[in-house]
C-alpha cells in the first residue's frame, strides 16, 4: 500500500499543529513545531493570506488524514462508510478512525505513535481476540481483547511505550491492563476525548460539494 514517507515534521508545519507523530520526540523541545511554527518552504514565513472556504476544509481534511496516517483514496473510502451510518457523518469518520487497530496499539499504549503502532503490527507482535492480525486497517469491536504476542512482550519498543502511555492518558472506552500486555474495548469511541482541534463538519462539508 502507497505510504507517506517524506519527514513526519514537515507534515506538523504545514498544518502548523502538533500532530504527534514521531512518539517521545514530540514532547521534547526538539519537537520542529516549537522551533519553527510555520509551514515549511520558501514561503512558508510569508504573511498570513486569508484563507477561502475550501482551503479551511481542505486543511482539515488533511490534518486528521495525516494525524492518523491515511492515504487519500481510504481516507475516502471512511468518509462513504460513516456517511452510509447512521448518525452525525463526522462523529462517525471520527469514531471509525479511532477503532482502526494502529490507533488503538498506540492508544494503549502498546507503540508511542501510530507509525510506530503499525509497525509492530505488520510484524506479527499483536493479537485480537487471541488471533494475530497483521493488519493495520483492521476495525476493532467493542468486546475485542487486544494483547501482544507472549514471545513479543520483551521487544523493547512496546514495554517502553507501555511506560510513557501515562503521560498522554488512555480514553475511557478502552481498558489497559498493562501489566498483562492486553487491552479490552469497552464501549464505542466517545467524540469528547478527542482532544485534539479537530472540526469534523468542515470535513463533511468538502466531500459533500
Ligand atoms: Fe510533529 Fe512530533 Fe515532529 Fe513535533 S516532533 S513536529 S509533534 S512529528
Amino acid at each position: 500500500m502507497a505510504r507517506y514517507t517524506g519527514a513526519s515534521c514537515r507534515q506538523c508545519r504545514r498544518e502548523r499543529l502538533k500532530l504527534f507523530l514521531k512518539g517521545d520526540r514530540c514532547y521534547t523541545d526538539k519537537c520542529a513545531i516549537e522551533r519553527r511554527a510555520f509551514p515549511p518552504g520558501q514561503h512558508g514565513q510569508a504573511r498570513m493570506r486569508k484563507f477561502s472556504d475550501y482551503a479551511v476544509q481542505l486543511r482539515e481534511k488533511q490534518k486528521v488524514r495525516r494525524m492518523y496516517g491515511i492515504m487519500e483514496g481510504q481516507f475516502l473510502r471512511y468518509y462513504k462508510e460513516a456517511d452510509r451510518l447512521k448518525g452525525v457523518t463526522g462523529e462517525n469518520l471520527l469514531g471509525l478512525l479511532e477503532k482502526r487497530l494502529d490507533n488503538v496499539a498506540y492508544r494503549i499504549g502498546f507503540a508511542n505513535s501510530r507509525c510506530q503502532a503499525r509497525q509492530i503490527i505488520k510484524h506479527d507482535h499483536i493479537l485480537v481476540n487471541g488471533k494475530r492480525v497483521n493488519v493495520p486497517s483492521f476495525n476493532v469491536s467493542v468486546g475485542d481483547v487486544i494483547s501482544v504476542r507472549e514471545k513479543s512482550r520483551k521487544v523493547e519498543v512496546i514495554s517502553d511505550s507501555l511506560e510513557a502511555v501515562a503521560r498522554r492518558g488512555v480514553p475511557s472506552w478502552l481498558e489497559v491492563d498493562g501489566a498483562s500486555f492486553l487491552a479490552k474495548v469497552k464501549s464505542e469511541p466517545e467524540r469528547q476525548e478527542l482532544t485534539m482541534p479537530i472540526q469534523e463538519q468542515l470535513i463533511v462539508e468538502l466531500y459533500s460539494k
